[in-house]
């Protein structure tokens, strides 16, 4: 675990921000200094869950580099622990949406982690 410290900032608009501060709830499935987990709201495939990094960045153009290392070195660790939590899961769906043109809605940088599953319907 590398040792960055993040001087967290919000936006007070951003739903993503409003989570991370606690004032709206979600399912955390993980959290550490840089990133938090947790699950989508949405649930259309179980286990659908976003990973998005401890301070307020609108999209992929906005990162730093040592911001970008640190939170897509931890994307591999989390990916590993939502497959472990069920074994029907055989594949996973890592998605990041960047900007209205790109189907994103919430302009807080995250990550889906799709979880698949061989006898998913859509997988036929
Ligand atoms: P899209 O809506 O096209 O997937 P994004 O890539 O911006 O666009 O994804 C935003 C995601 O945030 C959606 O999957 C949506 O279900 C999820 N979401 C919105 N509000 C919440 C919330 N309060 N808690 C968890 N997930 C949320």
């Amino acid at each position: 675990m590398d040792k960055m410290t993040l001087d967290p900032h919000y936006d007070d608009d951003c739903i993503f921000c409003k989570i991370l501060k606690g004032d709206i709830p979600s399912y955390t499935v993980y959290e550490d200094n840089v990133v938090k987990a947790f699950l989508d709201i949405s649930q259309g495939t179980p286990g659908h869950t976003l990973v998005i990094p401890k301070t307020h960045v609108a999209d992929i153009f906005a990162y730093d580099t040592d911001l970008a290392a640190a939170v897509f070195s931890r994307i591999p660790k989390i990916a590993r622990a939502v497959k472990a939590a069920n074994p029907d899961i055989t594949g996973m769906n890592i998605v990041n949406n960047n900007g209205e043109v790109a189907y994103q809605s919430v302009f807080h940088s995250h990550f889906h982690l799709v979880p698949r599953y061989t006898d998913h319907d859509d997988f036929k």
